[in-house]
Order: C-alpha cells, then structure tokens, then sequence
C-alpha cells in the first residue's frame, strides 16, 4: 500500500474536478469539513452508516491521533473513541499528562465498515481528502496513527517504507507536509482496542504511550 495514497493536491484536485457532493475546498474550515462529510456519498460506506463520525477536538492541534474506523458506538452518536476503546484512550492520554480535549481524535475513514470490517482500498482512497484537509488545519507537531491499520496508510501518505508494525511502533518519523512544508512526527503505536481482546498487550500499549509521551516533550514547539 505504501505510496498509493500518497497523492498532494488532492484536496485542491477534488475542488477543482467539483467531484461528488461531499466536495472540499483549500479554505474550508473544519465545520466545513464536517459537513461536507456528513452529506457525503464517495463511497458505499454511506449506505450503510447510520452517522457520519468526522472526529472531534480543538482546531488547531499539536496532537492529532488517528484510528481505523469508526465502530457501532461512534456510528450511533458521530463521536470518535466513544465505546471501550475510548476509555482506554482517555486512561492513556491522562498518563502522558494530557486530557481528551487538548487533542484531536479522528479515523482514516469517517464511516462504519458493516460488521467493523477493514476499510477498502477504494474507501481509504475517497475518504483520504479529508483526512487531508483535517491535518492541513490542524497544522500538528505529532501524527499518532492508531494499530498497524492506520499506520501504514499514515505511512503511505507521506512516502514511508513500511517494513513492519513491530519496527515502526513507539518510535519518531519525521516527515515534511508537502503542502505546508512543515516538519511533523508520526508516532504509532497499538490500537487501545487491542487490550480488549488480547488483556496481555496492555503492557506493550502502555510502553507506546510512554515513548508517545517522551516525543511530545522533546518536539520542537513543545509546551510539556
Ligand atoms: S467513508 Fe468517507 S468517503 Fe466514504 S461515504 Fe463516508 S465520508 Fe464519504
């Protein structure tokens, strides 16, 4: 996948194709954004979706987190990290001294997959624009993709080799925003989801966070 979807302008390539009525503009804001998902169709997700979920927190942000998909609990109230998984997140994020409403929690894409599958690639390619135009906004200092599922299409937008989950995990990449030049850091680590159904992968989870906690500290622009 690395590389695919790696495609600057894209946002910019929709408004000017004008393509499906989710269109996205350079200068929207993020309620813009929002809303432009709520009434999308690029993609069969929204056949199925009972609420889009496009993510939620201050604009801008130094820490933007990344999950797959949205699940059945984030499907039913449009909110991001809202069911188990959220708990954990939370429980983390106050570790690394920080509280849910200092970062902005979003997924790849902004509908449920039926049956919490796996995102397509035809998905993760329609939905990718306002991923795009989230992080232009946000201008963040650290990107945290959540699970191997969102780092390598994290990885993938910005050009990275993707040698394995396990090697990328709990470690600083940097990379530069094509569009602004900015400096940002991707830093993956396990989905909370993980410790729900394997209780062992706390540790390992916790130790990503740890790490997580030590390049916020040291990033240039640092507050912590
Ligand atoms: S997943 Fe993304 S591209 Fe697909 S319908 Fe939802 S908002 Fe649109």
């Amino acid at each position: 996948m690395e590389g695919i979807l790696h495609r600057p302008g894209l946002v910019e390539t929709l408004r000017l194709e004008g393509r499906g009525d989710g269109m996205i503009t350079g200068t929207d804001t993020m309620d813009q954004v929002a809303a432009a998902i709520a009434g999308c169709t690029l993609c069969p997700l929204s056949l199925s979706r009972t609420r889009t979920v496009p993510g939620e927190g201050p604009v801008p942000s130094a820490l933007l987190f990344i999950g797959e998909a949205p699940g059945k609990k984030e499907d039913e109230t449009g909110r991001p990290f809202v069911g188990r998984a959220g708990q954990i997140l939370t429980d983390l994020l106050s570790r690394c001294g920080l509280s849910r409403e200092e970062v902005f929690i979003t997924s790849i894409v902004k509908c449920r997959p039926p049956g919490n599958r796996a995102p397509r690639r035809d998905e993760i390619a329609a939905c990718m624009p306002y991923l795009e135009a989230q992080i232009a906004l946000l201008s963040p200092r650290v990107l945290v993709p959540m699970g191997r599922f969102a780092t390598v299409t994290v990885f993938g937008m910005y050009g990275l080799p993707f040698p394995s989950f396990g090697e990328v995990r709990g470690r600083g990449h940097g990379v530069r925003d094509q569009r602004s030049g900015r400096e940002m850091t991707i830093v993956p680590v396990y989905h909370p989801a993980v410790i729900t159904h394997n209780p062992p992968a706390r540790r390992d989870l916790e130790e990503d966070f740890r790490k997580l906690a030590g390049v916020i500290r040291t990033s240039p622009g640092s507050r912590k």
